[in-house]
């Protein structure tokens, strides 16, 4: 069954542009004008992945982004935001707003198509086949869920932060660089720089850690990079 991407863009020519590009691609798609009942109609086509506009007409992109993030059926759904300016990229990379990527206009189709599939891919094979819970300290991973518990209460993690948990859990007290985990995380056709891994560290860190600025499991290997810490 092909894949199916969301177009949430106001453009039509733009949307149109996408949307022959991705079926061409093999994907089943689908434009969405970004108005006031775009976000119950997405959750109603429940899409594998979100390409979505930031300037739209109503709500902004990440409006509808942080809403999607909340609750409901497309809460960890792959986010892939195009953007038109700097200061936007900032806002993706800053991920207070739960993105998990971004492609800077103008972009060309097959840049957006090739970064597709490396999300989509990621999703399928991220899972490891034999065993479906991984259990590190206070933490449970449940990997055909995709879904991490702190002390049996759930985390709300988007799905880059999951992947880059996940791989935490599965090699702690092991020094990873940022290089490391670009590779092993975001995978060889990654997009992002360094400062991406920090910015997702830091939010994993809100997420996993009493006190985030003083973290006790994800420490910081000076002049390095990071590692999971067991023994707390
Ligand atoms: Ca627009």
């Amino acid at each position: 069954m092909p894949s199916r991407i969301a177009i949430v863009e106001d453009e039509v020519e733009l949307a149109s542009l996408i949307e022959y590009n991705l079926t061409r691609g093999g994907f089943q798609t689908r434009v969405f004008p970004g108005s006031e009942g775009t976000i119950k109609e997405l959750e109603a086509w429940r899409p594998d992945l979100i390409v979505l506009d930031v300037m739209l007409p109503g709500q902004d992109g990440f409006e509808i982004c942080r809403k999607l993030r909340q609750t409901g059926p497309l809460s960890i759904t792959p986010i892939l935001f195009l953007t038109a300016r700097s200061d936007e990229v900032d806002r993706v990379l800053g991920l207070e707003i739960g993105g998990d990527d971004y492609i800077t206009k103008p972009f060309s189709p097959r840049e957006l198509l090739a970064r597709i599939k490396a999300h989509l891919r990621r999703i399928e094979g991220g899972a490891p086949a034999k065993s479906t819970e991984l259990l590190v300290g206070p933490f449970r991973v449940d990997t055909a869920a995709r879904r991490v518990f702190r002390n049996s209460v759930e985390l709300e993690l988007t799905s880059t932060e999951y992947r880059l948990l996940e791989f935490f859990l599965a090699h702690p007290a092991h020094a990873w660089s940022r290089e490391d985990l670009l590779r092993e995380v975001w995978g060889e056709q990654h997009f992002v720089t360094p400062r991406t891994v920090d910015v997702h560290i830091r939010r994993l860190r809100e997420q996993i850690e009493t006190q985030p600025d003083e973290p006790v499991y994800l420490v910081t290997v000076r002049g390095f990079g990071y590692r999971f810490e067991l023994a707390v």
